[in-house]
């Protein structure tokens, strides 16, 4: 039987009449392994972080923000124009128009009220992907593609917390397939969007509709989860930093997951959860070179290890702080590791890395609101000292623990008089992570990236 595959266009896709044209010539493209069952919208690239102002300035009684209404209208309004012939044209013009009423509505109480409530907010950014869901059905039908649009408040449903909601995974996966069971033509579904069960609109965060796009794959069971953005992949390194950096043509989601949590942009590291529970694999694909391979990032880490013996990618964090606890008290042991932990799990901030001696535990972390609390605290257990301007590489590859990477990748350091500390290496080979000071981190990536990719 041939499967299902869900594709996600994010904001750049979505940006322009000229951009959507790119999204639907690849939606049209037959394909033989798989029917495409979704497709994922995100809202046109800016219109998010406007509708973010808009409703700010409207609850601070500033009426500026009837101007970017003004400007988002016109903008949604020459898509249409553009997009769609005159056939179709007015039912897609009565939708933007009965939306931007509705918001307009949203932001006015807003603006009277001097408010605006988290669930107000998920309400007023919710317009983005459902402009651009709605644009796309039209341009769509107007090509005589079968489609239908799809809120995904009726399918996603999420806890109360509105700006960053959770997912009730139980109650989605059952709304997912009973919908797709009942609606066989492609879905375009509203990505980042959700709603509580009394039906009230959350966002799953910042560049949620990656994730959006995960949840519906892996509860439909697909195939293949397509991201489609404005890059062919995800890259070996930053490529501002290091020119010569190019498409990682294969990752395993542990690897994916390190590159993601560590800084590299491309995926939202949310996304990885639905996909790996289901082992389904996710491509990256640039919608505006749409024949280049991409990345896939494959559900199976024990192929990729033999595969791969070396390193894949690199990517790093800067600044973080490294806080050091020494004891003599460690000696004998029993717990003190435990307890280090609880001090920043009490103090809600969370660790990235962590090495361990004899006497001493160090950890970096990137986040210092908590930090004064935080010495009080380890002070109780031992000396503690704080390094500012420190920054974590980490590199990632099927096997970065065979024999021979670690020796290579701090021989060529060393001889760039690069000095390391606090080396982390995942049991299963995923990753090799460490610390540099700030003012070396960039030189390490290049050195790193010359000696493992350039070859
Ligand atoms: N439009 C939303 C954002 O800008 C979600 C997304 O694009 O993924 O955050
Ligand atoms: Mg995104």
């Amino acid at each position: 039987m041939k499967g299902v595959k869900v594709l996600k266009f994010g904001g750049t896709s979505m940006g322009s009449a000229r951009a959507i044209k790119k999204v639907i010539a690849i939606i049209r493209k037959p394909r033989q392994d798989a029917r495409i069952a979704a497709v994922i919208v995100s809202a046109m690239s800016g219109v998010t972080n406007e509708l973010i102002k808009c409703a700010q300035l409207a609850s601070k009684k500033d009426s500026g923000y009837k101007k970017i209404l003004k400007d988002l209208e016109r903008k949604h309004i020459a898509a249409v124009g553009e997009l769609i012939g005159a056939k179709h044209r007015a039912k897609t013009l009565t939708c933007v128009d009965g939306l931007f009423r509705q918001l307009e509505s949203v932001v006015t109480g807003a603006y009277r009220l001097q408010e605006l409530s988290p669930a107000g907010m998920a309400c007023v950014v919710s317009f983005g992907e459902r402009l651009s869901g709605h644009i796309l059905v039209g341009a769509l039908t107007d090509r005589q593609v079968r489609c239908e649009y799809l809120n995904a408040r009726h399918i996603i449903t999420t806890d109360e917390q509105h700006e960053s909601a959770a997912v009730d995974f139980v109650r989605t996966d059952k709304n997912i397939r009973s919908h797709f069971r009942k609606h066989t033509s492609l879905q375009v579904v509203t990505g980042f969007i959700g709603a509580t069960p009394d039906g009230r609109t959350t966002t799953l965060g910042r560049g949620g509709s990656d994730y959006s796009a995960a949840i519906v794959g892996a509860a439909l069971g697909a195939k293949a989860i397509e991201i489609w953005t404005d890059v062919s992949g995800i890259m070996t390194a930053d490529p501002r930093l290091v020119p010569k950096a190019k498409v990682v043509p294969e990752l395993s989601f542990e690897e994916a997951g390190e590159l993601a949590y560590f800084g590299a942009k491309v995926l939202h590291p949310k996304t990885i959860l639905p996909a790996m529970r289901k082992r389904i694999p996710v491509k990256v694909l640039n919608t505006f070179m749409p024949e280049d391979r991409g990345t896939t990032i494959v559900p199976n880490f024990a192929q990729r290890r033999k595969k791969s013996h070396t390193v894949d990618a690199l990517t790093f964090k800067s600044p973080v702080i490294a806080v050091h606890i020494n004891s003599p008290k460690f000696f004998d042991g029993n717990g003190f590791i435990a307890r280090i932990f609880e001090v920043f799990n009490a103090c809600r901030t969370s660790i990235d890395v962590v090495t361990t001696s004899v006497t001493s535990v160090s950890v970096t972390i990137d986040d210092e609101k908590n930090l004064p609390k935080i010495i009080t605290y380890l002070q109780e257990l031992g000396d503690v000292s704080i390094e500012r301007g420190k920054a974590i590489i980490c590199a990632v590859g099927g096997a970065v623990n065979a024999a021979g990477v670690a020796g290579r990748m701090f021989t060529v350091l060393g001889q760039h008089k690069i000095a390391v500390e606090m080396i982390s290496q995942a049991s299963s080979g995923v990753s090799m992570t460490f610390v540099v000071g700030t003012r070396d981190a960039e030189k390490a990536l290049k050195v790193l990236h010359k000696e493992y990719i350039e070859g």
